[in-house]
C-alpha cells in the first residue's frame, strides 16, 4: 500500500533504531538546514538558516499519526529534510505524539541548536535523543559541516555537554567518520569524555553521496579505539547493522529518497 503522506514517512530500517517511522517537521521541496555536511544525502544546502520558526501545525502532525494503519514500529523519529530542531513547535509537537501515541520518541539533530536553553527543554521530554558531533575544532567543522555562520564550535560543544546534563534519556552522541577527520580519534575520544553520552555511534556515509565511506576495516578499527577508551558507553557502528530488519513502508521510494532515506 502507497499512501499520500505529507509529513510521515516510512518506516524505515536504521540501524540505530530498528524499524523507525519519520516524522519531517519541515517538509519544504528543499532541504532546510543549519549546516551543509559535505556527505549530506539531500545534496548542498541552499536554504541555511538557524532561525526557529513553525513549518507544518501540530495538529496536521497528529491528523497523520492518528490515520496511520496498524504498523510496527520501534520508533518515531523525528529527523527528515533538514535540522529538526529548526521546526520551534519540535517541542509541543513531541508532547502531542506522545499523548496519542505509546511508541517512544526519538529526535536526531545536528546539535548545532543545543545551545539555546528553549531547544534543550524542548527535547528532554524525548526518549531517545542522537546528537551529531563530526568535528574536533573550529577549523574541522567548518571543513566537515559548513555550518551557517551563526554557528561556532565552542558553542555546539557546550550546548551538547549542557544538555547532557539536563537530559534523562538516552544520549547517543553520532559520529560520522570521512576522510578528512579519520586522524581525528584520539581527539574525539577527549570530547566523548567531556561529554559522557550513553552510547557512541561510529557513521560512515553508506548512502549514496558526494564522498565516499571509509572501508567496513577502517571503521571497526576506530570502533575498537573508542571502545577502549570509552568504557561507560555502549559503541556501535553503521556496519554492525544488527538492528536492521525487513520492513514494510508506507511511503513511496521518492518520498523516502527526498527525506534521505
Ligand atoms: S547531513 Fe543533516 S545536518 Fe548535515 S546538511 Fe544534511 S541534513 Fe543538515
Amino acid at each position: 500500500m502507497t499512501t499520500n503522506y505529507k509529513y510521515i514517512y516510512g518506516p524505515v530500517a536504521s540501524w540505530r533504531l530498528g524499524s523507525s517511522l519519520g516524522i519531517d517537521l519541515l517538509s519544504q521541496e528543499e532541504k532546510i538546514c543549519t549546516f551543509n555536511c559535505l556527505y549530506c544525502q539531500l545534496g548542498p544546502t541552499l536554504c541555511y538558516t538557524v532561525k526557529r520558526q513553525i513549518f507544518v501545525p501540530v495538529k496536521d502532525i497528529i491528523k497523520e499519526i492518528n490515520d496511520l494503519p496498524p504498523i510496527n514500529i520501534n520508533y518515531i523519529t523525528f529527523a527528515g529534510s533538514g535540522e529538526p530542531t529548526l521546526a520551534s513547535n519540535l517541542g509541543q509537537t513531541i508532547k502531542a505524539v506522545k499523548a496519542v501515541s505509546k511508541v517512544p520518541i526519538a529526535v536526531l539533530t545536528n546539535s548545532s541548536l543545543l545551545h539555546l536553553n528553549k531547544v534543550r527543554q524542548e527535547l528532554l521530554p524525548a526518549d531517545y535523543v542522537s546528537v551529531k558531533l563530526d568535528a574536533v575544532s573550529p577549523d574541522s567543522l567548518q571543513a566537515i559541516n559548513d555550518p551557517a555562520k551563526a554557528v561556532c564550535f565552542e558553542k555546539l560543544l557546550s550546548g551538547i555537554i549542557k544538555f547532557r546534563n539536563q537530559y534523562q534519556g538516552w544520549l547517543a552522541l553520532q559520529l560520522m567518520f570521512v576522510n578528512k577527520n579519520m586522524q581525528d580519534v584520539d581527539k574525539m575520544i577527549n570530547l566523548i569524555k567531556q561529554i559522557n553520552p550513553d552510547e557512541v555511534q561510529i557513521n560512515t556515509p553508506l548512502r549514496g553521496c558526494a564522498v565516499k565511506p571509509l572501508s567496513k576495516g577502517i571503521i571497526i578499527k576506530i570502533r575498537s579505539t573508542i571502545a577502549a577508551a570509552c568504557k561507560k558507553a555502549a559503541i556501535i557502528s553503521v556496519y554492525d547493522k544488527n538492528k536492521t530488519q525487513a520492513i514494510y513502508s508506507i511511503s513511496d521510494a521518492e518520498t523516502l529518497k527526498r527525506r534521505g532515506k
